[in-house]
């Protein structure tokens, strides 16, 4: 399958395309189209399968940028991660005025809460941040239709999981949920049967 056989906007696959992305890696073939039709997705996937864009590419195609609210809310256990996957989400959703907002621990609340007054379409974080934005009513994940967690078996590990399940009360029951994750601890397959709803599996 090409990048052009997936019904993605105009706007997106020039970003694609612009990224130098001819063709898309096997994860990326099994999870878009699927992810498209918005059913939940568990992925297990390691760094550089392209597994970033398997997620960013069907997340960027569901926003609607006339829309002043968080459409999708993207998970990861790092900084550094945060900032290299909100850096995705800019490259490819170049041409489409997606608003992407990158926020984690490093950042001051000030800014974050400046910056959530704006128009976000696409929040990009740790979950303790995003649960004290969340918390404080600043991040408004009421109407956020689109879930991300990769590295789920970082983020659900002991130090981030209760800050997890306070995070998923703030987004609305019907939710896509995509969980990527290189390896399968029992934490990952609990979360799985409480969590999601008959997820496609991918196992590559
Ligand atoms: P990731 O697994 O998301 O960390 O991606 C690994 C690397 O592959 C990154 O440098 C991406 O820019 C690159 N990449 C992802 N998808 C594609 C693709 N379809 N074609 C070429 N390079 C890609």
């Amino acid at each position: 399958m090409e990048f052009e056989d997936m019904f993605l906007r105009r706007e997106l696959l020039m970003g694609i395309f612009e990224a130098g992305f001819e063709k898309p890696s096997p994860i990326q073939e099994e999870a878009i189209p699927i992810a498209l039709t918005k059913r939940d997705v568990l992925a297990r996937a390691k760094n550089g399968t392209g597994k970033t864009a398997a997620f960013v590419i069907p997340t960027l195609q569901q926003v609607d940028v006339k829309k002043s609210k968080v459409q999708a809310l993207l998970l990861v256990p790092t900084r550094e991660l945060a900032l290299q996957t909100s850096q995705v989400c800019k490259v490819l959703g170049k041409h489409m005025g997606i608003q992407v907002m990158v926020t984690t621990g490093g950042t001051t609340l000030k800014d974050d809460i400046m910056r959530l007054g704006e128009n976000i379409h696409v929040l990009v974080g740790t979950p303790g941040r995003i649960l004290d934005l969340a918390g404080k009513g600043v991040a408004d994940l009421s109407e956020c239709p689109v879930f991300v967690m990769d590295e789920a078996d970082k983020l659900l590990s002991p130090e981030f999981a209760p800050v997890m399940e306070q995070l998923l009360s703030f987004l609305p029951k019907e939710r896509q949920v995509m969980l990527f994750s290189a390896t399968f601890p029992l934490i990952v397959k609990d979360f799985k049967d409480k969590h999601m709803n008959s997820p496609h599996e991918i196992n590559l």
